[in-house]
């Protein structure tokens, strides 16, 4: 329970505000995790140093507990250099007292890699990144030449002091690059996945579905495509209005969704036309498919603001081994879809094959269907 808690916490710190531009979020997220992780190795820090008796140090230590907690305030604020200064002259405070104490030799400059990559992860300009780095640099040198504040010789305590430390900084490198790569992955999955699906429907988008179908057709995998139209589409908006219209695509997306297997694919390529890729399907079992879709829908019709949104679908339908081109296979699934709309819509057209919702339609419809499939040979 309390870890729950601590996570709720930990995320609604480390999440950027809304404000925030897409590309500016990943450094975000970083440097907060940075400086919450800074100081919550900081409060672990403070009573092995007043253990040890270096009581200054640990005085220190907190003036920086306090500063990593004003800086991840700023930073919320995005006043992101604001807060990189204020986190940097603490721990650089505390760095350049303990280099004093402990001498060059301790391997306390070595915690200025860790201010590099906070300075290098920062969302600041290039040439600002540069010019800190060659003030960091001159501080390792200056702080490798220092004379040590106590002249005796170090006790147990102090050697003890330099291992924490150094081992303080590795925990701290790897936590970094660890959380670096995970912030990286989720940002590049949302980008990903915002970049691939159409934002109304939550389906592929055209670009993601056609890619799809490119990549079947390279690899030689057989599949089937059904081109779904919505009939009289265009009466919904005048009828219901255009939010209503968004509900019945939304709804269409999900019927479509649910009656396809996990390795079949939606996509929505134009205002109310999806297509529907099925690996290693034959044009009778996409007719089924087809079937399927539109008896699920007349069960499931779609409601919107307590009204009955009533849509039917239109389907045109081609398998790969059907052309000698990705294209053409394309081509002839519209038109059976265009064979479907003429020969009176809510119907499957595929290869010689015509199914109705209607049956009394079903010779009529299927000689229409016959013609425009005998003009499509032609
Ligand atoms: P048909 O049976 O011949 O396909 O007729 P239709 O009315 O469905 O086709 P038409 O191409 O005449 O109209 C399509 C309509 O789809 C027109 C357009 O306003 C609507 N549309 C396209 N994209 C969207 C959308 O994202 N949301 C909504 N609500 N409507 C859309
Ligand atoms: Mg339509
Ligand atoms: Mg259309």
């Amino acid at each position: 329970m309390p870890s729950r808690y601590l996570f709720h916490l930990w995320r609604r710190v480390t999440r950027p505000p809304d404000r925030l531009s897409v590309e500016r979020r990943r450094s975000f997220e970083i440097m907060a995790e940075i400086y919450l992780l800074a100081l919550c190795l900081q409060i672990f820090i403070a009573p092995v140093l007043y253990l040890l008796g270096y009581s200054v140090m640990g005085h220190l230590n907190l003036v920086c507990v306090l500063a990593y907690a004003v800086a991840l305030r700023l930073h919320r604020h995005l006043w992101v250099a604001l807060a990189l200064g204020v986190k940097l002259g603490a721990f650089l405070l505390l760095l350049i007292y303990g280099a004093l104490v402990l001498g060059s030799d301790s391997g306390v400059v070595y915690c200025l890699l860790f201010a590099e990559v906070e300075l290098m992860l920062a969302d600041l300009r290039r040439r600002t990144k540069l010019l800190l780095t060659a003030g960091l640099a001159t501080l390792a040198l200056g702080l490798a030449d220092l004379p040590r504040l106590n002249s005796p010789p170090l006790g147990f305590e102090a050697h003890l002091l330099e291992n924490f430390v150094l081992v303080a900084v590795f925990v701290m490198l790897c936590m970094v690059i660890l959380r670096m790569l995970t912030i990286t992955d989720r940002h590049e999955y949302r980008y990903r996945r915002d970049a691939m699906h159409d934002s109304l429907t939550l389906v592929l988008n055209r670009r993601a579905i056609f890619d799809k179908a490119s990549a079947y057709w390279r690899q030689q995998t057989a599949f089937a495509m059904i081109l779904v139209d919505a009939d009289h589409f265009k009466e919904i908006n005048d009828n219901f209005g255009h939010t209503a219209g968004d509900a019945v695509l939304h709804h269409l997306a999900g019927v479509l969704r649910d009656a396809l297997r996990g390795e079949d694919d939606v996509g929505r390529v134009g205002g109310e036309e999806f297509l529907l890729l099925l690996p290693e399907t034959s044009i009778s079992e996409a007719v089924t498919v087809s079937e399927r879709i539109r008896v699920r829908l007349a069960r499931r019709p779609c409601q919107f603001g307590g009204q009955l949104m009533p849509v039917t679908l239109s389907m045109g339908i081609a398998c790969a081994d059907e052309g000698d081109k990705l294209q053409s296979i394309i081509e002839l699934a519209d038109r059976r879809l265009y064979a479907a709309k003429s020969a009176g819509r809510n119907q499957v057209v595929a290869e010689g094959h015509v199914e109705s919702a209607n049956s009394r339609n079903a010779g009529r419809l299927s000689r229409g269907v016959k013609d425009a499939l005998q003009s499509e040979d032609g």
